[in-house]
């Protein structure tokens, strides 16, 4: 490894001990870059890596919101506005219980690189509550996006900072934080949230953009396979937006979903999740915050089991489309050991680098995450793009750039482990695609 790339991972490592989830997403970004970094030495003369892995600022702030019965609580709100070299920070809120500084601070990292790679002008942000949404509500949860938005209000903007959804943050939310934001500042300046309705700027498609991006980007893998998607079984964590828009768009190409899973359990249904009637059921047991998957089991007749379903043989494909760090040496060894071939990561960072490296040297097919599930941050660009236009574009035209867009992608994160003699290493060259362009924009801007 590069001498300067090995100094900066420990120099992280250690001042960042009490943040393992940011230092296992600088580990696995700034491991895959080292020939870049060989080709480019002035880099270390402007310390371009330690000034990459330190957010631009990161905002920590009180929340205060009264539930039902009148009783206050106090959480704790972040935005991390990691890189804006390439354009506005650009990324998520997360409202979950665990949400801490390493959680946001490796979500927004991967963010960085990830909205490099769509190829539009968006920088990386990430924000959040550790609010616990679950049983909350709509009063509530009006109240703590409130609360959350006043504190937050003025250091955002379409030209600045533009959050939009993750964990526990869906379009409900994203109108109460929309609204408060135009009560505190008077202006119509929809362009500084996405993922809104579409009756105030919402963009058609991008409820659905990261499932069914992730459904085109696998269409790539399998078609440098010799292979399609038709006749495929899929195994999917979680039942949230995401893996929705992989059940919906694999069944429209052919393929079925057939495993699907909450925190507690999973279920097996053989048919496949592919019917209109299923595929909003799922809807509504997210939307009901339903973790106990036997109702689904019982209503279409397949079985609900305890526990997590690494190891199944009966599929093709895995796509874990639930959270971080689902899969660790244990469960790749299952994996391995069922023989199947496609790993797919959906949600952001949801492999070990362990696991990773185990699932590499045994031949398992992997697509990294900050590519493949980029379509979501990607067609949030195309709904600033239409805010600052004041239109709208057609589903088709917004399915037709998302599907545009996710093939770029995986071209250029080819080309990029092809420039470097990397092979076909997907993860190396998304890696590599998305830091090449931040690091450009950045030592172009000059020190800072
Ligand atoms: N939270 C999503 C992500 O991880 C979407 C972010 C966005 O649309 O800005 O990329």
């Amino acid at each position: 490894m590069n001498e300067y790339v090995q100094e900066v991972i420990d120099s992280a490592r250690a001042k960042y001990s009490n943040q393992p989830e940011f230092v296992q997403s600088v580990q696995e970004v700034l491991g895959s870059i080292s020939p870049v970094i060989d080709a480019h030495p002035e880099y270390r003369k402007v310390d371009l890596l330690n000034r990459i892995i330190e957010p631009e600022r990161l905002f920590k702030f009180r929340v205060v919101w009264t539930d039902d019965n009148g009783q206050a609580h106090t959480n704790v709100g972040y935005r991390c506005q990691f890189n804006g070299a390439i354009g506005p920070y650009k990324g998520g809120l997360r409202f979950q219980k665990n949400v801490n500084e390493s959680i946001i601070k490796f979500l927004g990292f991967e963010q960085t690189f990830k909205n490099s790679l769509t190829g539009l002008p968006i920088g990386g942000g990430k924000g959040g509550a550790d609010f616990d949404p679950t049983g909350k509500s709509d009063a509530e949860m009006m109240r703590f996006c409130q609360s959350y938005m006043t504190a937050l209000y003025r250091y955002i903007g379409p030209d600045i900072d533009v959050p939009a959804g993750d964990m526990g943050v869906g379009g409900k939310e994203i109108g109460y934080l929309f609204g408060q934001y135009r009560r505190l500042k008077g202006v119509w300046e929809n362009g500084v949230l996405t993922g809104k309705g579409l009756s105030y700027g919402g963009s058609l498609i991008r409820p659905e953009a990261t499932g069914y991006g992730a459904i085109y980007y696998l269409n790539e893998v399998l078609r440098q396979q010799g292979d399609t998607i038709r006749g495929k079984k899929i195994a999917v964590t979680g039942f949230g937006n995401v893996a929705w828009g992989v059940m919906k768009k694999a069944s429209q190409l052919g393929g079925k979903v057939t495993y699907m899973s909450s925190p507690t359990c999973y279920i097996h249904d053989e048919e496949g999740i592919v019917t209109d009637e299923k595929l909003n059921y799922v809807l509504d047991l997210r939307r009901r915050n339903q973790i106990d998957l036997t109702e689904y089991a019982e209503k279409f007749g397949c079985e609900c089991h305890q526990g997590k379903f690494w190891g199944v043989k009966d599929v093709d494909i895995y796509m874990p489309c639930a959270t971080q760090n689902e899969v660790g040496i244990e469960e790749a060894k299952k994996i391995v050991e069922a023989g199947v071939r496609y790993y797919i990561e959906v949600s952001n960072m949801p492999t070990t680098n362990e696991a990773i490296d185990y699932l590499r040297q045994n031949g398992v097919i992997i697509a990294p995450s900050k590519a493949v599930n980029a379509g979501g941050v990607g067609v949030s660009a195309l709904e600033m793009s239409q805010n600052s236009e004041r239109l709208v574009w057609t589903e088709d035209e917004v399915d037709q750039r998302l599907q545009h867009m996710m093939v770029n992608i995986y071209r250029s994160s080819l080309e990029a482990a092809q420039e470097y003699g990397l092979g076909y290493d997907l993860i190396a060259g998304a890696n590599i695609a998305g830091f090449k362009k931040v690091a450009t924009a950045m030592y172009e801007q000059g020190i800072f």
